[in-house]
């Protein structure tokens, strides 16, 4: 059987806790995966006949998407299967398509089982270039997910950052049925990701995270996480100079990484979500 290593099984730790802003995302997510799966016969009660085995998360890179994933396996107690669509496409003619048939298996014999796909733009993608390869990817892909008979079993969260040449076939109805955005935070979710990376430091006092919050507009929370971790090598430089000192992390040097990085998405970028 083809091993992938870029297959990876999981129980994932995420709480939504962890998560900073993005509570109408939360929301979505709770309705239609954690509360099916916490009563699994309330939409029947309802008289819905319809149900989800997909959905997609897009917006830019470094937004939580991957996060949010595992937080809903967290919170509905799934095991969790992480597949790269880019690993994937890199394969040979005929691997591929078996690797997702693999990934698939491998996610029943889990079950109750989420299996996230990064980067599911690059399936789609291939086919475009009317690559018979990716046109196989595709339809393996799809057949999978017909295959799929409820959501107790296997569920499947996409995420892309370019919705825009994902494959038409694969958002139709009864697959990633269910969209949803996941933008850059604004910033109230700025201040609670800001909280969320710097917790665990020896604040000082004048760290302001509501002005953290303010002087990071267009920042993801990659980003934001990136900034963190420049403040407090320069605290540790500064530690280093003079160890009878108090190890902490204060405003300057916060404002010392704010001046040496730029968020990683351009304003155009951010345009097209
Ligand atoms: P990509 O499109 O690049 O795969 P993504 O949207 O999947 O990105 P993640 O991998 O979930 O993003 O985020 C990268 C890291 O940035 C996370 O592990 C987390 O530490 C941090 N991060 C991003 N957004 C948030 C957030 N809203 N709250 C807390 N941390 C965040």
């Amino acid at each position: 059987p083809t091993v992938m290593k870029e297959v990876v099984l999981e129980l994932p730790k995420v709480k939504w806790a962890d998560i900073g802003g993005l509570d109408h995302v939360r929301q979505l997510l709770h309705e239609v995966t954690v509360r099916p799966f916490k009563y699994p016969d309330l939409a029947t009660k309802f008289g819905s006949t319809q149900s989800r085995k997909g959905l997609l998360l897009y917006g830019p890179p470094g937004c939580a998407k991957t996060l949010i994933a595992q937080a809903v396996a967290t919170e509905s107690n799934q095991n969790f299967l992480a597949v790269k669509g880019s690993e994937l496409i890199k394969m040979y003619v005929g691997e591929s398509e078996r690797a997702i048939r693999d990934v698939f298996r491998r996610a029943r014999s889990a079950k109750p089982c989420i299996i996230f796909f990064d980067e599911i733009d690059s399936i789609g993608k291939s086919r475009d270039k009317s690559h018979d390869s990716g046109l196989n990817v595709v339809t393996t892909l799809l057949n999978e997910m017909d295959g799929i008979e409820t959501l107790k079993d296997v569920f499947v969260i996409g995420a892309t950052n370019r919705p825009d040449i994902l494959d038409s076939a694969l958002i139709r109805v009864g697959r990633f049925d269910a969209h949803i955005h996941v933008g850059l935070p604004d910033v109230e979710a700025r201040k609670q990701i800001w909280h969320i990376h710097t917790k665990t430091m020896p604040l000082t006092a004048d760290v302001d995270l509501q002005v953290l919050a303010k002087k990071t507009d267009g920042h993801s929370g990659a980003d934001i996480k990136g900034l963190c971790a420049v403040a407090v090598d320069a605290a540790m430089t500064e530690f280093e100079k003079d160890p009878t000192k108090q190890p902490e992390v204060k405003m300057c040097h916060f404002e010392q990484a704010l001046s040496m990085h730029k968020p990683h998405i351009t304003e155009e970028e951010a345009k097209r979500y």
